[in-house]
């Protein structure tokens, strides 16, 4: 049990490490014990019997919920200041399952055009077989006005976008998706509620690939949603009849990440605001997306909507796809990878990774050019990293 109501709010780095847990008492674990079970006993039929009835919140079965599950669901909403969470198998379960949640045939979603690739392909390949009709608005949400129907239901957004770091003007966001009566969704998966908490704006939903800075070790796929006990009420009912639930395992590794939160978020920053610098007076590189810097667009946004900016950037080579290529095959302590938010630096092509089996216009509109290479930098010694950004780039 917690000590929710009893305690001072603390600051989100002592929450990411106590809340969900009371471990004052005797004998009490301080790591997290991991519940490695399928199913839970009733005491009698008439326990059972009142579980039918949704009277009972006793665990039945872990696609339903696990103990080790709600100690990180607990841990989430608090650090996103949401009354409830779900933890999910991925992102993908976290993002598909509260979507469909909401969605019905003939309704309508209006989503920014920057989205995380796999968003962007459920939103075009599959979501028009259920008869749901997707609007995109770029990220400043310009004509946004004009994209409302009757249908409309949801309002879906990133901020800062993949891969090239644009923001979306959360306030302004969840004031128009107020007005239409729209489910505002947010994917925080970028900044962690560390840097932004959208449910703070006026969002209804955030959405985590809790793969990223959340586990922060690339060590597991895990996502979750937080929101009100309601709407985390739905969105639970769609990961179990979807199948999208965590195994508690990775509820563990989820949970010994989330610790360390507040000081990794803070060394991300630190360090990629180091290489984005570099970077940025480069000779060979034309352009560094990083909202850190004064030369991006949405500079003074990110000032004012997030605490830090975080440690994802991308940045365009100069000559294309064959010197991006080559830096690329090129860095020894950057790893080539997908992914992002471990403690290890990685560059990636977007066009060849988050972003494949898209045309060159939806790649424009994504902001992706040949020559772009997404980087998330990691919490080696800056140093490092930019001596291999050096040798890589020569
Ligand atoms: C990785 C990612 C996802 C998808 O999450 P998975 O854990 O891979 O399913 C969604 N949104 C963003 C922004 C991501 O980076």
């Amino acid at each position: 049990m917690t000590m929710k109501n009893t305690r001072k709010r603390w600051k989100s780095a002592t929450v990411a490490i106590h809340a969900g847990t009371d471990r004052h008492g005797v004998n009490a674990a301080v790591g997290l014990p991991i519940s490695r079970t399928s199913n839970f006993t009733f005491v009698d039929t008439e326990e059972m019997k009142r579980w039918a009835e949704g009277k009972s919140k006793a665990y039945i079965y872990t696609r339903y919920g696990n103990p080790t599950l709600s100690v990180v669901e607990e841990k989430l909403a608090e650090l996103e200041g949401g009354e409830a969470a779900i933890v999910t198998a991925s992102g993908m379960a976290a993002i598909s399952s509260t979507l469909l949640a909401h969605l019905s045939a003939g309704d309508e979603v209006i989503a920014s055009t920057q989205l995380y690739g796999g968003t962007y392909r459920l939103m075009r390949d599959t979501f028009p077989r259920l008869g749901i009709v997707v609007r995109h608005v770029t990220p400043d949400l310009a004509g946004i006005e004009l994209l409302v129907t009757p249908r409309t239901r949801v309002l879906y957004v990133e901020s800062p976008t993949n891969p090239v770091l644009r923001l979306v003007d959360l306030d302004k966001a969840a004031k128009f998706a107020r007005r239409h009566g729209l489910v505002a969704m947010a994917d925080n998966t970028f900044a962690t509620p560390l840097l932004q908490r959208p449910l703070e704006f006026g969002f209804h939903a955030v959405l985590h690939s809790a793969t990223k800075y959340l586990g922060g070790h690339s060590d597991i796929i895990a996502g979750a949603a937080v929101g009100s006990g309601e709407l985390i009420g739905k969105v639970r009912e769609m990961i179990i009849e979807l199948g999208g639930s965590m195994d508690p395992g990775a509820g563990f590794l989820l949970d010994r990440g989330i610790k360390s939160l507040g000081v990794r978020v803070a060394r991300h920053s630190e360090n990629a605001m180091k290489v984005a610098r570099f970077l940025e007076k480069h000779p060979r590189v034309a352009r560094v997306h990083y909202p850190g810097l004064k030369s991006h667009p949405d500079h003074a946004l990110a000032r004012r909507q997030m605490k830090a900016f975080g440690g994802m950037m991308a940045f365009d080579v100069k000559g294309g796809l064959a010197p991006a290529r080559r830096f690329c095959d090129r860095v020894r302590v950057f790893l080539l990878a997908a992914s992002l938010g471990g403690v290890e630096s990685l560059v990636v092509l977007p066009a060849f990774s988050s972003h494949y089996n898209m045309s060159e216009a939806e790649l424009r509109t994504a902001g992706v050019t040949a020559g772009t290479v997404r980087v998330s930098v990691g919490l080696e010694d800056a140093e490092d990293l930019i001596e291999d950004l050096r040798q890589a780039l020569a």
